[in-house]
């Protein structure tokens, strides 16, 4: 089975000049995200992970089923004032302004083992704010997983020094 075959174009979305990839036929199909969740998993081989952060808001439908997969905790890292809890945050650049993404202060325990998920690695900004939300609770990252990696958006060049796993490369 292509997983590419469930991943629809749509031109001009959210705006005009993008092209933009669209999951929702991949998880209208209970075979293509049982084997997107399988490669996934075996992308980890035997490590452990504790915490599998996922974000918001398409991060949200694979990190649950790794985290109930992996036997680990699963932990949303959301938008600006969405979080009841007290939160940290990190922000990133923007094509125009910056975007802000929180976690809860509770959410990691120093050492703990996570991995972060995401559906789209494109230029890496979300991931990179991921990354720093976790280290600076004192999380080890495992792995930066995604649905798919657009590489000629060069993201992996600001994930430098992680391990990166895409299920589907364009
Ligand atoms: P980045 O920060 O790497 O440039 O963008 C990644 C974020 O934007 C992800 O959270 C992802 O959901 C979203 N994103 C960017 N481009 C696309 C796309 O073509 N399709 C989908 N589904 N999400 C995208």
């Amino acid at each position: 089975m292509s997983l590419q075959q469930y991943i629809r174009d749509i031109q001009d979305f959210p705006k005009t000049g993008i092209v933009f990839k669209d999951i929702t036929p991949l998880l209208l199909s209970p075979e293509a995200t049982r084997e997107c969740l399988a490669l996934l998993i075996s992308s980890l081989g035997e490590k452990k992970i504790d915490k599998v952060v996922g974000v918001e808001s398409r991060g949200f439908f694979f990190a649950t089923l790794l985290a109930h997969e992996l036997n680990a905790g699963f932990i949303p890292v959301r938008k600006p004032k969405k979080l009841p809890f007290s939160t940290i945050s990190a922000s990133y650049a923007l094509e125009y302004g910056t975007d802000t993404l929180e976690i809860h202060t509770d959410a990691i325990q120093k050492g703990d083992r996570v991995l972060i998920h995401d559906d789209v690695l494109a230029t890496g900004g979300t991931a990179k704010a991921v990354c720093e939300l976790v280290e600076k609770l004192g999380g080890e990252i495992v792995q930066c997983n995604f649905l798919m990696e657009l590489s000629f958006l060069n993201g992996r060049e600001k994930l430098e020094n992680k391990e990166i796993f895409a299920a589907m490369t364009y």
